[in-house]
């Protein structure tokens, strides 16, 4: 069985987000990148798999300017066989990258595909089920556990509700959620290693694949900024001013 995990190149989740003072968009100069968390549980999730057995190869694929290949290098560390980057430069909104992602599943023919369920630059949530659409495969969205059974998944997936299991055929997409696992780090040997490993380079145009943007982005603000909060002496006092000042009772 064959893995393809998506993982996407973002400003590192610690980083304070700054918005470029003509607003057209955020910083990223000098700014710490990473993996988008989500797919690390991905990748970890398919070397699990390999690992049991139940796997023969994982394959890392991205898609992004040159230095996104970092990531897919991060993923040879802690495991996955070889890489796939695809190349292309700017803002490459899901329908492109799920368009790329169907061209690469059709070369590659892999059983599953993971993902991470969120990109936390963009938070659209939606190439994996762009990709499942396109493929017309079946797709399990946030997954917390999954399960490979003959020709099968079980996945357990978080919902408003609480905990819902599902089973699919293979093969599927799977849009992996932060509880599914705890990512390992790469040791300096794997580190090493990694840099052996194959990386395969292509351009968004040499697989036929428009990847201009199709959404307009207008106008990018910070949020506004929170009131300084104010002490009150007493109870009563907290009461007279919730009632009087902010009419909330
Ligand atoms: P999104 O739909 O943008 O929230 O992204 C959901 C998931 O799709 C991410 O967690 C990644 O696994 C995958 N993905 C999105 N954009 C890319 C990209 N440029 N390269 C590789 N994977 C991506």
């Amino acid at each position: 069985m064959k893995i393809l995990v998506a993982v996407k190149r973002v400003i590192d989740y610690n980083v304070q987000i700054r918005v470029k003072e003509d607003g057209t968009g955020v910083v990223t100069d000098n700014v710490k990148m990473s993996t988008n968390p989500p797919d690390d549980n991905a990748i970890e999730e398919a070397v699990k798999i390999k690992e049991s057995g139940k796997a023969t190869e994982v394959i890392a694929v991205t898609v992004g300017e040159e230095k996104a290949q970092e990531t897919v290098r991060k993923a040879l560390a802690v495991g996955a066989d070889r890489g796939i980057h695809v190349k292309a430069e700017g803002i490459i909104e899901p329908i492109a990258v799920s368009k790329i992602l169907q061209k690469i599943v059709e070369k590659e023919k892999p059983d599953l595909v993971f993902m991470g369920k969120q990109a936390i630059d963009d938070d659209c949530n939606q190439t994996g089920q762009m990709l499942s659409a396109l493929l017309n495969w079946p797709q399990a969205t946030f997954a917390s556990k999954i399960e490979v059974k003959d020709g099968k998944l079980e996945v357990i997936r978080e919902i408003d509700e609480g905990l819902e299991t599902i089973e699919i055929n293979t093969p599927a997409i799977v849009t992996c959620d932060l509880r599914l696992n705890e990512p390992r780090y790469a040791s300096l040997p794997n580190i090493m290693k990694a840099k052996k490993k194959p990386i395969e380079q292509m351009n968004a145009s040499d697989l036929g694949v428009d990847t201009a943007p199709k959404i307009q982005q207008i106008k990018v603000e910070e949020p506004p900024k929170r009131k300084a909060g104010i002490k009150v002496s007493s109870v009563a006092e907290l009461v007279q001013k919730l009632k009087n000042e902010a009419k909330v009772i």
